[in-house]
């Protein structure tokens, strides 16, 4: 057990100062191991990199016109971000995806992908609004070692495009970087669509064509209580059984196998190409099989999305912490792990932070 007396930046000192100041609580001290594991028995194998958390979209379900960003000087360094990353390999964590706010905005990103890229980890993802993509850039990040990218597109819609993202990237650009991503290789490309009711969820349809005739995976998510509006309700969320229903109408659906920790049920089509997924996250939620841990720009360290328990590695970094000791840490942050989110229950009390801030 380390005890380190610092927080990280403004934001989380919003949150119980005392959880903030003691990473992890002594109850919650992880047994000896060369592993990550939470006290559910769930061994963490995948490692969530938000490296900014600055954003040039401002999509209705994730973040606000008036959103605070951190002060630069709370944001890991190039190298920070890539020891931690070295630490979580060692720790087994095998997968990494890199993510933000918008992570093409992080100035050294071709610079953490060329060392990341070299490390030996299984799967290397980028998740990525697609307003910054280019061939050149795309090629660049295949030959440094990036494995896939995921880009979030939520309508086919030109006119609806700006009403959602609150942003000027056209339709046009978007589905030009999916296109360039898969042509280099960067696959499987998976793209994202959060499903709004009365904004978008008369397109389920019009995704499932898109995926066969872009020959991607198309995923369909539900909307998570993580928006800066705060204008989640439980009865409006469209649930994945009510999209592949529509969907049914027009497709006939094949369920393809998932891995345990896979947060999309995934189907392919009868007919032609690409996938369907639907991430349930609110109606059928997948915490069972979780194997996630994510760390925010400024090295707040959060083993589950949803829960406001977090805990900060700057400090550490910055003192000069030896790899032991940051490899305590994790594993001690990890075993704190909650069991579930309770977002189908009636008692479920909301996260703090956005999807922005965390990193999706
Ligand atoms: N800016 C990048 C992007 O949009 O792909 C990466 C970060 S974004 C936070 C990661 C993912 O989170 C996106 O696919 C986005 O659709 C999803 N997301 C954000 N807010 C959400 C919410 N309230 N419910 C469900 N998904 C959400
Ligand atoms: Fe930015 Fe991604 Fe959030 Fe949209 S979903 S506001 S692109 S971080």
């Amino acid at each position: 057990m380390i005890f380190f007396n610092v927080s990280c930046g403004f934001l989380t000192h919003s949150l119980s100062i005392l959880k903030m100041n003691t990473p992890p609580p002594s109850q919650n001290v992880a047994p000896l191991s060369d592993k990550l594991f939470d006290s559910h028995g769930r061994q963490i194998r995948d490692l969530r990199l938000s490296v900014t958390d600055r954003c040039n979209f401002r999509c209705i379900y994730c973040t606000e016109p008036d959103v605070k960003y951190l002060p630069k000087s709370d944001l890991l360094t190039l190298d920070e971000y890539v020891r931690v990353v070295k630490i979580a390999l060692s720790l087994g964590i095998d997968k990494l995806r890199i993510t933000g706010g918008e992570p093409t905005l992080y100035p050294q990103l071709n610079q953490f992908i060329e060392k990341v890229g070299q490390m030996g980890l299984r799967d290397i993802a980028l998740t990525t609004n697609g307003s910054m993509l280019s061939r050149e850039l795309a090629q660049r990040w295949k030959d440094s070692g990036l494995h896939r990218v995921t880009v979030s597109l939520d309508t086919l819609k030109p006119s609806r495009k700006d009403a959602i993202t609150r942003s000027h990237t056209t339709l046009k650009d978007v589905i030009a970087a999916i296109d360039t991503v898969r042509d280099v290789g960067l696959t499987p490309v998976k793209v994202n669509a959060v499903i709004l009711r009365g904004v978008n969820d008369d397109e389920v349809s019009d995704f499932a064509r898109f995926a066969q005739e872009h020959e991607i995976d198309m995923r369909l998510i539900e909307f998570m209580a993580l928006d800066a509006r705060k204008n989640w309700k439980r009865d409006d969320v469209v649930t994945a059984a009510q999209m592949k229903r529509r969907i049914e109408q027009e497709f006939t659906l094949i369920r393809d196998d998932d891995t345990e920790s896979s947060t999309s049920m995934n189907y392919r089509f009868t007919s032609g190409g690409g996938r369907i997924g639907f991430i349930a996250s609110v109606s059928e939620s997948f915490c069972h099989g979780c194997d996630r841990i994510r760390m925010m720009a400024d090295g707040t360290v959060r083993p589950c999305l949803f829960s406001d328990d977090e805990w900060c590695i700057r400090s550490m970094l910055q003192m000069g912490a030896s790899d032991e000791n940051l490899r305590t840490f994790f594993q001690d942050a990890a075993w704190a792990k909650s069991a579930g989110h309770g977002m189908d229950k009636t008692d479920f009390v909301r996260p703090k932070k956005t999807m922005s801030t965390i990193g999706g």
